[in-house]
């Protein structure tokens, strides 16, 4: 029997069995159980891990699904027609149906082990050997397979090493993770600075998880983050962007961009922007805040946020320190303009990678704001029928919540949208002449003076 494979040798976990624990199969994404049977049917130990075991156990649906076994990834991909090896740094199987994605690992033994699994190849379930290490001790390759208590010890936090077995539907304890839980603490498994060192982003998961479960992040391993933020430095901005991304785009960036500040960690991630925030004013730092809460609103509501939206509002205070150097707005040139929105972006470029479609549309959206200025019927019909029109508005809209003064332009491209063509004539015609107006005025002292 199966139930016999997956449980075999497990020495040092402590079971919970069914009747103890409230993860019920129908709180699983049948594709993941689908693979946790599939693999255990073949003889495999399977087993659901991280948070999908986690956010159940907390009453949250998970985000994904992610699997445990002792199957190779080549064999899993034997296993599955749908199923594709990636990763660099880990080998990981992408298990995929329609739009959902298990993620499949092999047990994995913590790198410190390497010498002595080394020293004992015949150790079980050791199927591959492949470590290495940059000399600040940070894992550049880490696909040495191990045993299940191996795989947990190597995980990072204690909450993220339950798992969850259908041979029985147990779930496995390996490192008090059920107590941490209950306690709403993250804790960092073994020695929390080493840790930090093999892999910096796990400050980032650290401050996500607390963030987004609102757990508090246990003293030992709160305490080293401050001092070694700056190892952020080493990751490749391409990651440093997928690990923003999950910090804000998680539903609790307000309180996640928060957490950066404290810890400092965001100097690293974010730099420009914490840095314009110190001498920034009021109304930048409101900007960004609302931005924030209105990116956690909008995935409450089941909406898409886009990072250009978010980068463009990040990135905004650091615009203005750039442009006030300028002189004041109506001095600054379309050119000067752009080369502020050229080096505002360049700077969080040195941060974090940001794919160009997305540059493009912050800078869109940017480049909006002053054209939502001029009224004229060229201009707004052309800009109502802009791709970018309605990132913009909302940006504009943002400003204004965050106390800019733009009277009230934000509720007249609000009532424009709304009117029909002879309304929209008329609500351009009104604003129109306040510009000949002011032409006219602008003549009259001159002729006096003459
Ligand atoms: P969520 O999917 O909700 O963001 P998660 O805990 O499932 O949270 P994943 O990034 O999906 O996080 O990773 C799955 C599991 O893999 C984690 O729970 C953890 O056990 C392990 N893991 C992921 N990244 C790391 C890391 N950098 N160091 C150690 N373990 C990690
Ligand atoms: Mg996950």
């Amino acid at each position: 029997m199966n139930s016999v494979t997956a449980l075999e040798g497990i020495e040092k976990a402590r079971i919970i069995e069914r009747d103890q624990h409230p993860v019920s199969r129908k709180n699983i994404s049948p594709n993941a159980l689908k693979v946790l049977y599939r693999l255990s049917d073949n003889g495999f130990a399977a087993f659901l891990v991280g948070g999908g075991v986690r956010d159940v156990l907390l009453g949250k649906q998970p985000k994904d699904f992610d699997i445990a076994t002792d199957a190779t990834p080549e064999q899993v991909r034997e296993l599955f027609r749908n199923a594709r090896i990636i990763g660099r740094r880990f080998k990981i199987v992408h298990i995929r149906y329609g739009r959902e994605i298990i993620e499949t690992t092999t047990f994995r033994a913590h790198h410190e082990q390497v010498n002595e699994i080394q020293d004992n190849v015949s150790r079980r379930q050791i199927t591959a050997m492949d470590s290495a290490h940059s000399t600040g001790g940070m894992i550049l390759r880490d696909n040495v397979y191990g045993n299940i208590d191996e795989d947990a010890m190597r995980r990072d936090f204690t909450v993220n090493a339950l798992y969850y077995t259908t041979d029985g539907f147990r779930i496995l304890d390996f490192c008090n993770g059920l107590q941490d839980l209950e306690a709403r603490k993250l804790r960092m498994i073994g020695d929390p600075e080493a840790r930090y060192r093999e892999d910096p982003v796990r400050m980032l998961r650290a401050i996500r998880f607390a963030a987004k479960l609102e757990f508090t992040i246990e003293e030992k391993t709160e305490a080293p983050i401050d001092e070694l933020a700056p190892l952020l430095s080493s990751i490749s901005p391409a990651r440093l962007f997928d690990e923003t991304l999950k910090l804000l785009c998680n539903g609790h960036a307000r309180a996640t961009f928060t957490l950066l500040c404290k810890y400092r960690v965001g100097e690293f991630l974010l730099t420009p922007t914490i840095e314009a925030l110190d001498a920034a004013d009021e109304i930048s730092l409101r900007l960004v805040e609302l931005a924030l809460d209105n990116t956690d609103d909008r995935l409450a509501q089941g909406k898409s946020v886009t990072p250009a939206f978010l980068f463009a509002a990040l990135l905004w205070p650091v615009l203005q320190l750039k442009l006030q150097r300028f002189g004041n707005a109506e001095q600054i040139s379309p050119q000067q303009y752009h080369q502020a929105a050229n080096d505002s972006i360049m700077e969080q470029l040195q941060c974090t990678a940001i794919p160009k479609r997305f540059t493009i549309a912050s800078r869109e959206i940017w480049d909006l704001q002053r054209r939502l200025q001029r009224r004229n019927k060229r201009n707004v019909f052309s800009l109502l029928n802009h791709p970018r029109f309605r990132a913009a508005y909302d940006f504009l809209l943002l400003r204004e919540e965050a106390g800019e003064d733009l009277q009230d332009l934000g509720a007249w491209w609000t009532d424009i949208q709304k009117s029909d063509t002879n309304q929209q004539n008329a609500m351009i015609a009104a604003v129109e002449p306040t510009t000949k107006r002011r032409r006219r005025r602008r003549k009259k002292p001159s002729g006096k003076s003459e």
